[in-house]
């Protein structure tokens, strides 16, 4: 089958054992996107009336037919779960490596059941899966969490791990998962879903596997042409500035939120906006898989209270939460705030 692996890993944490099913061509043709596909698995297996703690409950990965490939943004992923904001059907994505590392370990997708008996980490590869005690890293924010198994694992670059921080542990119900970096499955807290799990993290492996592509000619040319495409979108504004090139539309939009949507008048916020940070912090490109946009970046504070902080490039929700709705205006707190908020492992 073109397009995809044709494998789905299954992992149950109850009984520590893992096992692969096939994709059957007709359900990943019905069913095209890991959305799709993941909703297929939730709505066929977890009954109506189970609880999103409960070990019953699904946590499934799920990659698209373009996953892995040359198309920029096909290192995404999507998270499937029944979530604790609403105790019904989430779905909630991210992007950076996982999405593709998973595909080059030999999977379409990963569905998680059961919960472990002590905390612990999944390291997938070509040879399956390794449950490996994660009682360490209890306790330990995102960012370190991936550094800390990259280096027990000896991954580095080869490697990709997701992780949830204290809030996921907690069961806060706005607990992202988090990976790459501060790349964030955010929505309807699948991060406290995979700490119901006592699942404090995934490692894949940038394996030699691949997707088989039926025309790998007219697959490079259609990459070029959605990237060039993606370039022009809104007047280059996002390729120039990234996601924050809205903060400025969406003031005169009367749509940013400024001090708790009590107001839309905003004076002094020209610090917040990309044309005023990008001057000023020093900034490197930090692109997800095979992306030639690469708006995501490594960013320095070189001025003010947090001068020598260093970080993400805070996404336009991270600027809009920690900057106008809560009414601060200085850009190196967004910064500090926002890195804070991925390191806990929460939603903003
Ligand atoms: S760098 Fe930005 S545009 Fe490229 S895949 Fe990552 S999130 Fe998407």
């Amino acid at each position: 089958m073109f397009g995809y692996m044709g494998r789905i890993l299954r992992v149950d944490l109850s009984a520590q054992r893992s096992w692969t099913e096939d994709l059957a061509e007709d359900t990943a043709r019905k069913y095209v996107g890991g959305v799709a596909l993941g909703a297929t698995y939730l709505l066929g297996e977890v009954l109506p009336g189970v609880e999103w703690s409960s070990p019953e409950n699904l946590l499934i990965f799920m990659t698209g037919p373009l996953g892995g490939s040359r198309v920029s943004g096909s290192g995404s992923f999507c998270v499937v779960s029944k979530g604790p904001m609403t105790n019904a059907a989430a779905s909630t994505q991210a992007n950076g490596f996982f999405g593709a590392f998973l595909r080059f370990s030999g999977y379409d997708g990963l569905i998680i059941q059961g919960r472990a008996a002590k905390p612990t980490y999944l390291f997938i590869h070509e040879e399956g899966v390794q449950f490996r005690d994660a009682s360490d890293l209890m306790g330990l924010g995102t960012l370190k969490t991936q550094e800390t198994i990259k280096s027990e694992l000896g991954l580095r670059r080869k490697g990709s791990v997701i992780a949830i921080g204290p809030a996921g542990e907690n069961r806060v119900r706005y607990a992202a998962i988090v990976g790459d970096g501060g790349h964030v499955a955010a929505h309807n807290g699948v991060g406290a879903v995979m700490g119901s799990k006592n699942l404090k993290a995934i490692a894949a492996h940038h394996g030699k596997l691949r997707p088989s592509v039926k025309d790998p000619t007219n697959l490079k040319k259609k990459a070029k042409e959605l990237l060039e495409d993606a370039k022009e979108f809104n007047n280059r504004r996002f390729y120039t500035w990234g996601t924050n090139s809205v903060f400025e539309p969406a003031l005169k939009g009367g749509w940013l939120p400024i001090k708790n949507l009590t107001t839309n008048v905003l004076e002094g916020y020209e610090k917040l906006l990309p044309e005023y940070t990008r001057a000023h912090f020093e900034h490197k490109p930090r692109p997800c898989w095979a992306c030639s946009i690469a708006h995501v970046k490594h960013v320095r504070v070189t001025e003010g209270v947090y001068a020598g902080l260093e970080g993400e490039e805070p996404e336009y929700e991270c600027v809009a939460a920690w900057g106008p709705l809560t009414g601060n205006l200085d850009p190196g707190a967004v910064v500090m705030l926002s890195n804070l908020t991925d390191d806990l492992g929460l939603d903003v």
